[in-house]
């Protein structure tokens, strides 16, 4: 096996750009690794709908510089409305912390500035490069051109339904298990709505908010995207898609019968939805590993979740942000020659892993909290439901603790305001003291 030229910076390689690869390729970048991303796309379309970055997601892009550039068509949300489906009764309204600044964004507009981003710091970007294989123990990756490239590090980025990264890393098939919930995704203009020529529809367009409509199995999510002039409306429903596929051009006749009766603000918003895709929305198994050898997963490559928590990207985010700080950490050891080139490909698995560690906890109690939100969101009328809005209705969304996680301030604290970029230094800073403590050289801090 070779061994790494330390006169030559880290070459790491990123299998997607997506989300969670372009914060991967950012963050190795800004500590002087050499990164090359290989797209499967022939070109980067401005593709997507709107997304959420909620806090955790806009701490992580804060430390990155990124937040100017991402305000510049984000709209900083003041409140999160809950309403009934049936007549849009406020249920509960959230306001948003001072010291927690969420956003919605179109999801174009956010990759557009990681990309950006990515280009700016020298990282290289390949199109029409679909990944076949890798090869676990020198970092090689297969093209499907036949070609190969050569990485000291190799991060999977590729997605969750159809991962050649996991199914390779994993040995076997791995396909994420259908939820049996689907959404329906669409955008539409100001002028749109205001053609509607409804008060309440206005009153809503001008709120920086965003408002979600809980109902009997299904729900619905309307925010603002760029600067105001554009809406996202999702809706979300049991799951009648064939297998396999993931997203396919929607129904609207279909989609808006599914809606029909709920409060008269949203059908009016449905009524002008001109097209809209559908996606099946996935989950998987907790995967056995992440990490094998000199590759690592992230993103929805080894956690796909439910968009309950408005999540999947912000951990696909804090995945690549630790990623790139953990591999310039690991770069200046092999660097400084405190770790011997003939172990750099044993430091590299092991840092890999203690990435894994560290993420699998969190990642996966976030997949659980936004199946815990599914039920609290779709609650059939009855005895719970009724229960649910009476919590709602007295909760401050300060300090509480409740049974349901959406409630329970404690589990919203965790998700949202932990600085897990400053827990994953700590963790690293530990590991190496361990080690070096291990060998006898005394307690050597890095971070
Ligand atoms: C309805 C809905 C609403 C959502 N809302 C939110 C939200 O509000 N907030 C939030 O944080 N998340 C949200 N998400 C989740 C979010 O979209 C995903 O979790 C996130 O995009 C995952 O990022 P990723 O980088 O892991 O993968 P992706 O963004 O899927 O990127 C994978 C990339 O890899 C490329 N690729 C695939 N295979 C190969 C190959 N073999 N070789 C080379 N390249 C390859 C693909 O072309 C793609 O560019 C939502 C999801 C849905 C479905």
């Amino acid at each position: 096996m070779g061994e790494l030229n330390t006169s030559k910076p880290f070459q790491v390689i990123i299998v997607g750009a997506g989300i969670g690869g372009l914060v991967c390729a950012i963050s190795s970048a800004r500590e002087g690794l050499a990164v090359k991303v290989l797209e499967r796309a022939p070109e980067i379309l401005p593709i997507g709908a709107g997304i959420q970055i909620p806090p955790n997601a806009a701490r992580i892009l804060a430390s990155l510089d990124l937040l100017p550039k991402i305000r510049e068509t984000a709209i900083e949300v003041q409140k999160l409305n809950f309403r009934r489906y049936e007549d849009g009764r406020l249920l509960a309204s959230r306001k948003s912390r001072s010291h927690a600044q969420w956003f919605v964004i179109h999801r174009a507009d956010y990759h557009q500035v990681l990309l950006d981003e990515a280009k700016r710091l020298g990282v290289e970007i390949q199109l029409n490069a679909s990944v076949k294989d890798i090869s676990f123990e020198d970092g090689v990756v297969y093209l499907e051109d036949d070609t190969t490239l050569k990485g000291d590090v190799v991060i999977g980025g590729d997605g969750s339904l159809w991962s050649t990264t996991r199914e390779k890393l994993l040995g076997k098939d791995s396909q994420p298990f259908q939820t049996g919930d689907l959404a329906y995704r669409g955008t539409f203009t100001l002028e749109q709505l205001e053609a509607l020529n409804d008060p309440r529809v206005e009153e809503l367009c001008k709120e920086p908010a965003v408002t979600v409509w809980f109902g009997p199995e299904k729900h619905c999510v309307f925010y603002p995207v760029r600067g105001g002039t554009q809406f996202n409306l999702v809706l979300l429903r049991p799951d009648n898609l064939p297998q396999g596929t993931r997203t396919v051009k929607g129904d609207i006749e279909e989609m808006r019968y599914t809606f029909h009766g709920w409060d008269s603000v949203l059908t009016k918003i449905i009524s002008c939805i001109p097209s809209v895709l559908r996606w099946k929305l996935c989950h998987h198994d907790e995967l056995d590993t992440w990490t094998k050898g000199r590759v690592a997963l992230l993103g929805d490559a080894c956690h796909p979740t439910l968009p309950y928590q408005a999540q999947g990207a912000a951990m696909a985010v804090e995945d690549g942000a630790i990623l790139g700080r953990f591999l310039g950490k690991l770069f200046l050891l092999l660097q400084n020659g405190s770790i011997s080139p003939a172990s750099e490909a044993e430091s590299i698995s092991r840092v890999l892993k203690l990435y894994e560690t560290i993420r699998k906890h969190r990642t996966t109690q976030n997949v659980q909290g936004a199946i815990s939100n599914r039920h609290f969101y779709h609650l059939p009328d009855g005895p719970e439901q009724q229960k649910r809005d009476e919590e709602m209705a007295k909760h401050s969304f300060t300090t509480e603790t409740s049974e349901y996680k959406f409630l329970d301030m404690k589990y919203n604290a965790d998700l949202l305001e932990v600085p897990v970029l400053r827990e994953a230094g700590k963790a690293f800073d530990s590991w190496w003291s361990s080690h070096t403590e291990d060998k006898g050289e005394g307690n050597r801090s890095l971070m």
